[in-house]
């Protein structure tokens, strides 16, 4: 099959340009201007390597009444992902062999996306005793992650960066130094004392993130800074790329593309853990992806039925959906914004998280010998975002009734359709 008249954007080689492209067998054979096999007209799409996210929560085991491991993927596909990490905090936690062998059998039986389980940092994501590190890592296991719960102690921490870096694996913490954050219900701030609510103090996460790169940068190993949501922990991690540390970071889009202000509606949706931030927050991160601070963008798709979500805002359970609005979220607000190039752009969706996971035949090359996972989307499509209609099991996206340019048209995963003409395949 030969896919033609794209604009190839391809970060792994720099090629932006309108190229064909081969595949047989599941990877790409040419890269040219050959037509080989059954042709496949691609004119006026972009074609790209498959999105990659690094931080979705699929729900399954446990909690299959918000997202099983098929949904999540089947909403991943249709977001033009082909490859998600699935954060561990399921029932029971991913602490162990058995949670990480179950998720990955589930995902190849859905086949509809490859999944790369992140394991927990420790048993029952209690912040004491360490997880299975080791026999997940026999099982492919390249990060370890309590999200949701910030590893507490420093002792712990250390520890962990200390026995990953035997695998030269990486660790997550879920930042959010907890002392400073009880009953945190939003943003601190002037809104926050406005609406009654108890605020969650940029600090609570900046303390964190401060601690954890001093213990990375101390053991060698790598870290990875989930979801940056304040002006200060960007500062915090450009100044630590500066001096040598191992560390990559990663932002959501709701946080560059939301301000606190969404939540005087009281309107759960908007709820988030970390919380939506002030506008300079949101420009510092945007900022932090323009200049490569930040490495990657990630969704933290994070399903909740409606007889949760949907309660009075403090008693509501933070997340909000994000693998079918990412890409087109990012080219709406960064790209259309003149904060990233379309090329930028694929490489914090796709180039950047998979080499910040060491994820092999993912984020390109799209070239000859590579496995053909792949995205075509139509840049100037416009659509509206409606929740009834997306793949995931749960409903609550911020983003309904909003329209957004750039539509996912097809996902490759092997050379195979997993989206196609706008529908699963
Ligand atoms: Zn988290």
């Amino acid at each position: 099959m030969t896919l033609t008249g794209a604009r190839v954007v391809d970060p792994a080689t720099g090629r932006d340009g309108v190229v064909n492209v081969t595949v047989a067998d599941g990877v790409v054979t040419a890269v040219g201007d050959q037509v080989e096999g059954r042709r496949v007209d691609l004119d006026g799409l972009v074609l790209a390597p498959g999105l990659v996210d690094l931080h979705v929560h699929l729900r399954e085991p446990g909690r299959e009444d918000a997202e099983t491991v098929a949904t999540g993927t089947a909403a991943a596909a249709a977001g033009g992902f082909t490859a998600v990490c699935p954060m561990a905090n399921t029932e029971p936690v991913c602490d162990h062999a058995g949670v990480v062998e179950q998720v990955l059998r589930l995902a190849r039986d859905a086949g509809h996306c490859d999944v790369f389980p992140t394991g927990a940092i420790t048993r029952g994501l209690r912040g004491d005793e360490l997880a299975e590190m080791g026999a997940m890592a026999a099982l492919g296991v390249r990060c370890f992650s309590d999200d949701g719960m910030p590893v507490r102690s420093a002792q712990v921490m250390r520890r962990a960066l200390e026995y990953a870096r035997t695998w030269d694996a990486i660790v997550c913490n879920h930042a959010e130094e907890s002392t400073l954050t009880d009953g945190a219900q939003m943003n601190e701030g002037e809104l926050s004392t406005l609406l009654g609510l108890a605020g969650w103090p940029a600090e609570a996460e900046e303390v964190m993130v401060a601690r954890d790169l001093v213990l990375a940068h101390g053991r060698g190993a790598r870290l990875h800074v989930p979801h940056v949501s304040t002006a200060g922990t960007v500062e915090l991690i450009r100044t630590a790329k500066a001096r040598g540390t191992r560390v990559t970071a990663e932002a959501a889009p709701h946080h560059f593309t939301l301000v606190d202000e969404a939540v005087r509606s009281y309107d759960p949706v908007y709820k988030v853990n970390p919380p939506l931030r002030g506008k300079a927050d949101v420009e510092a991160v945007r900022e932090g992806l323009a200049d490569g601070t930040l490495d990657a963008i990630a969704t933290d798709h994070a399903p909740h039925p409606p007889e949760q979500k949907e309660q009075e805002w403090v008693h509501a359970p933070p997340g909000m959906l994000g693998l079918e609005t990412a890409l087109a979220l990012t080219l709406t607000e960064l790209v259309d914004g003149d904060v990233l190039t379309v090329g930028q752009a694929v490489a914090a969706l796709s180039t950047k998280p998979a080499r910040a996971r060491d994820i092999d035949g993912h984020g390109g090359p799209i070239a000859p010998g590579a496995p053909a996972n792949l995205v075509a989307f139509d840049p100037a499509q416009r659509w509206t975002v409606d929740a009834q209609v997306l793949h995931s099991r749960s409903r609550n996206t911020p983003y309904a009734g909003t329209t957004l340019r750039g539509r996912v048209v097809h996902t490759l995963l092997r050379g195979r359709f997993t989206y196609r003409d706008g529908a699963l395949a």
